[in-house]
């Protein structure tokens, strides 16, 4: 199983990937990308193309807490909300 990830991280060359898991919530695998601050985001793995407000056309990933169906969760789990 881990084969598999080392060859999917070495396919994707030079960008800063670790290994993709599954999402603890719904299983859905996940692509973990580390972000210019240094710390790792959980996203989906379709990368697919945007523009940026400037008009920069990059290749992305969404976060996985925008498409997770269980980021309601996650979100009880951080702050438990009243009312
Ligand atoms: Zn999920």
């Amino acid at each position: 199983m881990l084969d598999t990830d080392v060859r999917a991280l070495q396919q994707a060359g030079g960008e800063a990937m670790k290994p993709t898991t599954a999402c603890k919530g719904c299983g859905a695998p996940i692509t973990w990308v580390k972000t210019g601050d240094g710390k790792w985001m959980p996203c989906d793995t379709d990368a697919h193309r945007v523009v940026t407000l400037e008009g920069v056309i990059l290749d992305a990933r969404t976060p996985h807490w925008v498409t997770c169906p269980k980021r309601e969760d996650f979100r009880r789990a951080k702050a438990v909300q009243h009312g």
